[in-house]
């Protein structure tokens, strides 16, 4: 059966990726081993009450990958598409992005195979409280750390922290990330994605000699990621954003959107689609739109091998995770766009994610100015990173993030070295 992106089992694409960089570093043996297994997983079968009285059985997963950088982090995902390998996979691609941004974490990733749009409020708390006791024991602050993901929001870690802290008999607000202010939540953790993917593309932009002052830029996926991008590229680095678009479609203006305004839009009708002065476009346009910069903000899977030749940017930002596809790649590289890996170019989430549970731990909570000073360290510092390792190497930034990661955490593996 050909392979689409539909059928390709992500986590033979993950351990396909470690292969890859493992050769290029001369890892074999054993610890090429430990990378393309994930250390601990755990499935539970659970029931929950729903709201008509009835019982049903649900499936969830947490998969911990690999904790010799620190302790596991990752999001939860609730969806009907769940399996363990695309946990497993997102838990190993966690494992590298804690180490592209060189801070002290392992990864992690939790899913549940349910459909929380067709569910009630309650019967999502009801779900997630269940969940959450099922794998208590093997989360909490020194172990791992879920966070919001697909579907998964701040209330959503706001009754874990409950439910993991009703079983201890205190509040421990360090058991999860992503959680509102009022619970111990971080000041700038909001917009983190999008500002730290906007760092890094001011950083690149330089060394690629890509316009952003005056320069173009068009973003799929109008949402919390691509919005805030949309924001900051437009209000502090001067650039002019000429495409957006969300799920019902794009939007197109040659002399310049107004990111607010259209956030507005959006905020009034649902969508961006119908602003006024605005030409409609397809969500495929916006990847083709003549634009210095483009950032995919929405779904993997998004740049082909059949449209990536027909990508007119110069660099490619990935906010999403997974946008593009290996064939696509190496067309880009070709072309010699400048792609911005996923790994790199989204971390300001668990980047912040990571201060929250700092400052949680402390006990001791900072001002937004100081929460954004530091994301803007740790994105200057690992692009320069990657850059340096793209330039070492000659290989393009997306291999250059992964040998940083993986050599990161194999240098881990070995000083800590085998027990027993
Ligand atoms: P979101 O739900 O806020 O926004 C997603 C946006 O994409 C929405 O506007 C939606 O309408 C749009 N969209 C959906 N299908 C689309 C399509 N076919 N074409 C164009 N637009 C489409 O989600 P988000 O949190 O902004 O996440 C977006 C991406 O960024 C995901 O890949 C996510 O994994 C990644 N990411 C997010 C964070 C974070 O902290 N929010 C962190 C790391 C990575």
């Amino acid at each position: 059966m050909p392979q689409t992106s539909s059928t390709v089992n992500p986590f033979e694409t993950a351990k396909r990726q470690v292969d890859i960089v493992a050769d290029m570093i001369g890892l074999n043996g054993g610890v090429r081993e430990v990378l393309k297994h994930p250390k601990r997983e755990l499935t539970v079968n659970f029931p929950v009450r729903m709201d008509d009285g009835t019982y049903r059985v649900f499936t969830g997963h947490r998969v911990q990958y690999n904790m010799a950088r620190g302790p596991c982090k990752g999001g939860i995902r609730y969806h009907p598409q769940v399996t363990l390998d695309e946990v497993r996979a997102l838990a190993a691609w966690m494992t590298w992005k804690c180490a592209v941004v060189n801070i002290p974490y392992g990864g992690a990733k939790g899913g549940v195979v349910c459909d929380p749009k067709k569910m009630s409020k309650g019967e999502l708390e009801h779900l997630t409280r269940r969940y959450a006791s099922e794998i208590a024991s093997f989360i909490g602050p020194e172990i791992d750390i879920p966070a919001p993901d697909v579907y998964t929001d701040s209330q959503t870690m706001s009754w874990i922290m409950d439910t993991y802290s009703m079983q201890k008999g205190y509040s421990v607000p360090g058991v999860v990330t992503g959680k509102p202010i009022a619970l111990g939540g971080s000041e700038g953790r909001g917009e983190a994605t999008g500002r730290g993917c906007a760092y890094v593309i001011r950083e690149a932009s330089k060394d690629a000699g890509v316009r952003v002052k005056n320069g173009t830029v068009a973003v799929q996926g109008f949402g919390n990621a691509g919005s805030v991008a949309a924001n900051l590229l437009h209000d502090e680095q001067g650039a002019t954003i000429v495409a957006v678009s969300d799920s019902r479609g794009g939007i197109y203006k040659a002399d310049g959107l107004n990111p607010h305004a259209v956030e507005e839009h959006k905020r009034k009708t649902g969508s961006v689609v119908g602003f006024p002065g605005a030409k409609a476009i397809s969500n495929e346009e916006v990847l083709e739109t003549k634009a210095d910069i483009l950032v995919p903000a929405a779904l993997e899977n998004q740049i082909t091998g059949k449209n990536a030749d027909k990508v007119q940017a110069k660099m490619v930002a990935e906010a999403a995770n997974g946008p593009t596809l290996p064939e696509a790649d190496t067309v880009l590289f070709q072309k010699k766009v400048t792609v911005l890996p996923d790994i790199l170019a989204n971390a300001g989430g668990v980047t912040v994610s990571y201060f929250e549970w700092a400052q949680d731990i402390q006990g001791f909570f900072w001002p937004l100015e100081e929460v954004n000073q530091r994301l803007e360290r740790v994105m200057v510092r690992s692009y320069a990173d990657v850059h340096k390792v793209a330039a070492e190497r000659k290989v393009h930034n997306r291999t250059a993030a992964y040998i940083l990661a993986i050599q990161r955490v194999v240098d881990a593996i070995n000083t800590r070295g085998f027990h027993p």
